[in-house]
């Protein structure tokens, strides 16, 4: 199966519904959360930690502005290390974890928030990586998606319900994705919790996808009056590129780059959210002396 095949039916999905006053977004991530187990070659855990830090990521991206990226960090203290993904405003999405292959030593081998640990959660929003708002809050639960509510509601003041699951077999990820239900002002709190009582009758995310049902008919499920506002398909997506990573090379500056020349043949530097290798061999780092010789310069 191609990458193309496999994000084929991932789509975001935007409704609003009580009267426009409460934003419901959808995302099925089945094809990304596989792509990114297979990018990784990740275990069951690191896989369930790339499909529901990407997805919360996307659900993230529904609110964002054109040309906006949207990061959610998780840094924990358990096995896995950081997660961290990135959605732009188009629906692409990256993720990455510090140890793929992490187990537990005893219990539940799934059990993500003890392969999270304690730590915090971040969302940094803007026009790039180096976005300038961050909001950070200390994890609750490390599961992500009562995170993700705790986030919205403490950092950002809006009342919201996240669901976030995956469905994994030895053959890979079955399904993935998530939902939020959010309050937006002058939403009557009694229809509101009438939806959330709906949410809580729902079977989990993964368990409705998986067994056929659409965003649309889960929507319908929450809610009599739930409009679309928009459908778009998402996918697993990476960036980079070879000029990045040599760009990279010569901010090291000319000695560093030096020294690698003398200690090795090939220098190989690894994009850590597709695993793309960029290899460059002596005669390319000497032609990169001149470039960094451009960023010395600048300092
Ligand atoms: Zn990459």
């Amino acid at each position: 199966m191609t990458d193309n095949e496999q994000t084929r039916d991932d789509v975001l999905v935007r409704a609003m519904a009580c009267d426009k006053t409460v934003r419901i977004v959808i995302a099925r991530t089945t094809g990304i959360t596989e792509a990114l187990r297979k990018a990784n070659d990740a275990g069951p855990l690191g896989t369930i930690a790339l499909g529901r830090v990407a997805t919360a990521a996307l659900l993230m991206s529904a609110t964002l502005k054109d040309r906006q990226q949207v990061g959610v960090q998780i840094n924990g203290d358990g096995p896995l290390g950081e997660v961290y993904a990135i959605a732009d405003w188009t629906g692409r999405v990256r993720a990455t974890v510090v140890d793929p292959h992490a187990q537990l030593q005893d219990g539940p081998a799934t059990d993500l928030a003890r392969g999270i640990g304690e730590g915090s959660f971040s969302v940094i929003k803007g026009l790039s990586e180096d976005a300038p708002y961050r909001g950070v809050v200390p994890l609750v639960t490390g599961g992500v998606a009562e995170d993700l509510a705790h986030y919205l509601l403490s950092s950002e003041q809006i009342n919201s319900a996240v669901a976030i699951g995956e469905l994994l077999t030895a053959e890979g990820v079955q399904a993935s994705g998530g939902l939020f239900v959010q309050a937006m002002p002058g939403a009557d709190d009694a229809q509101v919790s009438l939806l959330v009582e709906r949410l809580e009758t729902l079977p989990p995310i993964a368990d409705c996808l998986s067994g056929g049902m659409t965003p649309k008919m889960i929507m319908d499920h929450l809610s009599d009056d739930s409009e679309v506002v928009s459908e778009g398909a998402v996918e697993f997506h990476c960036p980079c590129t070879r000029e990045e990573f040599a760009r990279r090379l010569c901010m090291l500056g000319e000695d560093e780059l030096k020294k690698l020349t003398e200690e090795l043949e090939v220098v190989d530097t690894e994009c850590h959210f597709c695993r793309s290798i960029y290899s460059f061999d002596r005669e390319q780092v000497n032609a990169l002396i001149y470039g960094a010789r451009m960023y010395d310069l600048a300092d």
